[in-house]
């Protein structure tokens, strides 16, 4: 009997020895958090991304002829589309920071501009069940605006990433917004779509900018 007692009281303190009253709930921990990300990649944006096809091509190549329309009245090159479920056009935006402006100027950009006046026009039934394609990664701002309309689906040509390279400029690292837009399963995104006529674009467009 007594021995029986020595030997749990060994057993105990070696136990207590290896540490394991601690690192148990630390392993429990990072095996949770591993199951619940692997849960979420398998489940989450990426498994259920569809491919690009003729018709994004076709589409995004009407968002850069915007994009250029609005570099040539002066404004910043981005252009936006609401497109139906059945492919048709119904609205076209470009930017207009410039020419419209004003204190807030985002409140110009393509895509802000397409929702907004898509929701007087169509109402906001039409904006759930429609795509927006965007001639350029939409920013945190334009993606909060299409957020709220409910949109289930974005295409965008150039990348954020390829904009700011093409700019000349450091792209930002991994923001935060963009975690929780990969994180959320209710707007699909869509690109790069003919990423290099995207990125020619901001370059001839912004480089001229520059040069003036
Ligand atoms: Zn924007």
């Amino acid at each position: 009997m007594r021995y029986h007692r020595v030997a749990h009281w060994q057993c105990l303190k070696r136990f207590h020895d290896l540490q394991l009253t601690q690192r148990l709930p630390r392993v429990f921990g990072s095996v949770l958090i591993a199951v619940l990300l692997t849960g979420i990649m398998l489940a989450g944006p990426c498994s259920r991304k569809r491919s690009i096809d003729d018709r994004d091509r076709a589409l995004i190549a009407r968002t850069y002829v915007l994009a250029r329309m609005a570099a040539e009245r002066g404004d910043n090159p981005f252009g936006a589309l609401l497109v139906s479920e059945d492919g048709e056009i119904l609205r076209e935006a470009k930017n207009a920071v410039s020419t419209s402006g004003g204190a807030n100027a985002y409140k110009q950009h393509a895509e802000r501009r397409l929702i907004r006046d898509s929701l007087v026009l169509f109402g906001e039934q039409a904006l759930r069940t429609a795509t927006l394609y965007s001639s350029t990664e939409p920013c945190s701002r334009c993606w909060a605006a299409i957020r709220r309309a409910g949109m289930p689906s974005v295409v965008y040509g150039s990348s954020a990433r390829g904009m700011q390279l093409a700019r000349g400029r450091e792209p930002p690292g991994l923001e935060p917004w963009k975690i929780l837009r990969w994180l959320d399963p209710r707007t699909e995104l869509i690109g790069p779509v003919a990423e290099d006529e995207g990125r020619e674009i901001h370059r001839i467009t912004w480089g001229r900018a520059s040069d003036e």
